[in-house]
């Protein structure tokens, strides 16, 4: 995957872009600090503003060309004219809206820590972070009892007690591949970026694994997590739905 603008500056929610394209109902802009969400991540949401008017960006959709990728911020009024938009814009994200899938996929990354070492190597299947503060995993695992599975959200809240350091940190496709354990997903591995580096997201002596989505920067950010419901999908998968309460 690229290195996106959201990986270098966590933090960075508001600035100023330049429009590159447009077309009814969105911009393509050369900059951004919207994540375009992937691997079951929900994206980024915002505004843009130009001259004084201010439009919704509901997403990002991403469309490849010969000369680089054109990311096009969809707005919440698909009939919404752009001839207002030329040169300087001001991007803002939505912080709360961050914080929130933020939330919740760094506790996702705790649960999935513990999933491992309970169950043995058990490797994520599928994975949804939603906007409303809800998400699921799907875990490649079978004949066990879904209680166990239920116990686990006292550890993770108990991470978030701890307050442990998160960071992203980057090593060689190479080096990701001679350690078992980095690459936790069956279906959402992020791909290496152009220069063969892959994206860790490493949680201070607990889990270290490739990631390209946003992350708390401390556990102890993170409202407590609720585990909502536990599904049987098919004989060898099981769903945790689960939930920021707060
Ligand atoms: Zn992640």
């Amino acid at each position: 995957m690229a290195i996106y603008l959201c990986h270098e500056q966590p933090d960075l929610y508001e600035h100023s872009a330049n429009v590159v394209a447009h077309r009814t109902g969105a911009v393509a802009l050369d900059r951004s600090a919207f994540h375009p969400g992937g691997g079951g991540q929900v994206g980024d949401i915002g505004t843009i503003e130009s001259g004084g008017t201010v439009v919704v960006v509901t997403g990002i959709e991403v469309e490849p060309t010969p000369s680089g990728d054109l990311w096009w911020h969809v707005f919440s009024d698909p009939e919404a004219g752009v001839s207002f938009f030329d040169g300087d814009v001001v991007v803002r994200v939505d912080v709360e809206h961050r914080h929130r899938v933020a939330s919740l996929h760094t506790m996702s990354h705790v649960l999935n820590a513990f999933v491992f070492e309970e169950f043995e190597g058990s490797l994520v299947t599928g994975a949804s972070i939603n906007g409303d503060g809800t998400g699921r995993m799907d875990f490649d695992l079978s004949a066990i009892d879904n209680d166990r599975l239920r116990a686990l959200e006292a550890p993770v809240n108990d991470v978030i007690g701890r307050g442990l350091a998160v960071e992203a940190v980057y090593v060689s496709a190479d080096e990701a591949a001679s350690k078992p354990g980095l690459v936790r997903s069956l279906s959402v591995a992020p791909p290496p970026t152009p220069d063969g580096r892959l994206r860790l997201i490493d949680i201070d002596g607990l889990d270290r694994q490739a990631c390209g989505g946003t992350h708390l920067s401390n556990t102890a950010e993170s409202p407590p997590f609720k585990i909502t419901k536990i599904e049987n999908k098919g004989k060898h998968n099981r769903r945790i739905r689960f939930a920021s309460i707060g």
